[in-house]
């Protein structure tokens, strides 16, 4: 059976009036569904039980469920998330002194590749639905509420997955998260972040213009950037340049450069020279991102001086740079690390 949140309001309001139904039952129902994500079809208290016995003998409703938290000493916690059919999605939730961020996952293990990845090494699993993804974003600002005594301020897409590769259902779920019939979030404290998908990209400019976009760029060097991201053998720098020049014409945005500094991988002079060189083509903003060791990968974090020289000279070429901590090094904060550790069990 299909998950009734599958279905668009029109969908569902053609699936009721084709069964006799009032239209205006859909709005209830959609309601029921999103704005007050409720768990069952027995939930629907304004729904004639007739409607809600015909609903529960066609249509599934399947929720995410927390299958374990972890509490970071900086106070950060990471959320094992249980899907229907037994997979599992990680999400975590980031407290700083005036928000509070959730970091959301859009797939099931992730095709990418990318070398320094946890989630890279599972592989692509499927992708998640729209009501998987809403729900992450539902249950976060419950757990901010209950947790850090307020309301979620920020969603950033950069747990397990890449979002551009699953934008039907990434671009549905941010158009409730954002609509008064969902959470009535703004579009401009949700961050997209891809590891580059041009085609994606473009089609972002045109689906969600005002929500921001980063880019895992992680190198400015073709060959290094194939050798640690296999996507960019296919997604050229020159091609992804190209998409970032057609966002921005589009969206007027700034974009986000993310840039994980590896140890004697990516973190020389020359390559903060050619990262310097490669942003000169649009406006950007760069984090700088500090690496959480794991067991799945043999890459180890930079020295504070090399990141101070890397960042250095790139603030004296006028660049707007920006050293981002990791939170949660002590519960395998990084991507994929706890499902990975369930999946093997
Ligand atoms: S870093 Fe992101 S895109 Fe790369 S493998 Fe991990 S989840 Fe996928």
């Amino acid at each position: 059976m299909q998950d009734i949140r599958d279905e668009s309001l029109i969908q569902l309001t053609d699936y009721l009036v084709k069964n006799k139904e009032a239209a205006f039952r859909a709005k209830q129902v959609y309601a029921w569904l999103w704005k007050k994500n409720v768990p069952d079809f027995a939930s629907m208290t304004n729904i004639p039980s007739s409607l809600r016995l015909l609903l529960q003998n066609n249509y599934t409703l399947q929720h995410v469920k927390i299958e374990k938290e972890q509490i970071s000493k900086d106070l950060s916690r990471k959320y094992l998330l249980q899907l229907h059919d037994g997979h599992y999605i990680e999400m975590v939730l980031i407290p700083s002194s005036d928000r509070v961020t959730v970091c959301i996952s859009s797939q099931v293990g992730c095709a990418m590749g990318c070398v320094f990845c946890a989630t890279g090494t599972m592989g692509f699993v499927r992708n998640l639905s729209v009501g998987e993804i809403y729900d992450q974003v539902y249950m976060a600002n419950e757990l901010s509420q209950a947790n850090y005594g307020t309301h979620l301020s920020n969603v950033v897409i950069m747990g397990m997955g890449e979002p551009l590769l699953n934008i039907d259902n990434v671009n549905a779920a941010l158009n409730i998260v954002t609509s008064q019939d969902g959470m009535a979030m703004s579009p401009s404290r949700i961050t997209l972040s891809t590891a580059g998908v041009s085609e994606g990209i473009k089609q972002l400019a045109q689906l969600q213009p005002k929500i921001g976009l980063a880019v895992s760029l992680h190198s400015a060097i073709q060959s290094k950037r194939e050798q640690i991201m296999p996507i960019a053998k296919s997604q050229s720098l020159i091609r992804l340049a190209d998409a970032l020049k057609y966002y921005h014409q589009i969206t007027n945005q700034r974009i986000t450069f993310e840039y994980l500094l590896l140890n004697g991988i990516n973190d020389s002079l020359d390559d903060a020279k050619q990262l310097a060189l490669y942003c000169r083509q649009f406006p950007v903003k760069i984090n700088i991102i500090e690496y959480n060791e794991n067991s799945h990968t043999v890459f180890t974090r930079s020295a504070q001086q090399q990141r101070d020289a890397f960042m250095g000279y790139l603030e004296e070429k006028n660049m707007v740079v920006q050293l981002r901590h990791s939170k949660g090094c002590d519960i395998d904060a990084a991507c994929g690390q706890l499902a990975n550790k369930q999946c093997k069990k």
